[in-house]
């Protein structure tokens, strides 16, 4: 039965070497020093990612905390964070909802989704709500709606452009037709802050989906993307099953959306700021 066993003389490579010298286990790396890159599916030293966290073999951006936006996009200590503390009623008594919450907000330091508050770009004020997909998939319950419209009435009352980084997995389930309500909502304070004549900027960050896209995301004077992000309002199993048909690799990806006229420019992570405050310098003051 010992046939096909290799005795220990081939596999041992120095045969004056012992066999408990031989080590019994991998070497150990903690798991926060490297990342694998969910595009090319490198091994990412995570110091190399920088600020920016983008994947320096593909140029993938891995997706950021609100936190870590604000820090990349505003001028340093000039974010007035607004409308907090609004909490949800869990109006379907959905069980383990406000536990759910409790723990989020522990998680991610956030009250909610996203976060809205007025910053200075580049010494330009501007109204700025930034969602975050740590936080339940920045699903938009009522909370995350409220604080979107509060944060265009303030931008109409004040003269101020809107800019808002949207992520999103959709409608939060916990809260069913009460959250798709938020789209209407929204969408009408949107249009309020554009007849005063005032410009609202979008950036689409990975994953801009479902009722989001269906709604603010897409009504932006100018929508921007960064590279790769997945935009789109079903998934693509649901569309394949439903038009049975194979959809293209990229569909869904923003490449494919500004080519059909969905996103007007495709900016990189470290250029967005500059981005931003030329568009609001150009745009923002106007009545
Ligand atoms: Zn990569």
């Amino acid at each position: 039965m010992a046939l096909f066993r290799k005795k220990d003389k081939y596999i041992r490579i120095n045969p004056n070497r012992s066999a408990h010298q031989t080590p019994q286990t991998k070497p150990e790396v903690p798991d926060e020093l490297f990342s694998k890159c969910p595009s090319c599916k490198r091994m990412v030293y995570q110091k190399d990612l920088g600020l920016e966290k983008t994947c320096h073999f593909c140029s993938y951006n891995f997706r950021i905390t609100a936190q870590e936006r604000l820090a990349l996009t505003v001028d340093e200590g000039s974010f007035k964070e607004m409308f907090t503390g609004i909490e949800t009623k869990n109006p379907l008594d959905f069980p383990n909802y406000m536990e759910k919450l409790a723990e989020m907000r522990a998680k991610t330091g956030l009250d909610e989704a996203v976060m809205t508050g007025t910053a200075l770009i580049e010494g330009q004020e501007v109204a700025l709500g930034i969602m975050d997909s740590h936080f339940i998939m920045a699903s938009m319950g009522t909370v995350v709606g409220e604080k979107i419209t509060r944060l265009f009435e303030y931008a109409k009352q004040h003269g101020l452009p809107v800019v808002l980084f949207t992520a999103s997995g959709g409608a939060r389930m916990q809260e069913g037709i009460m959250s798709l309500m938020q789209m209407a909502k929204v969408s009408a304070a949107v249009k309020q802050h554009s007849n005063a004549g005032l410009f609202y900027l979008t950036i689409l960050t990975d994953p801009t989906t479902g009722g989001v896209t269906a709604s603010f995301a897409m009504e932006g004077d100018i929508i921007l993307a960064e590279p790769q992000t997945l935009v789109g309002f079903a998934g693509r199993r649901v569309i394949e099953t439903t038009v049975r048909e194979t959809l293209p690799d990229d569909f869904q990806k923003a490449e494919f959306l500004q080519e059909h006229g969905f996103v007007d420019a495709i900016v990189k992570r470290q250029d967005l700021r500059q981005t931003i405050s030329k568009l609001v310098r150009l745009h923002g003051g106007v009545r």
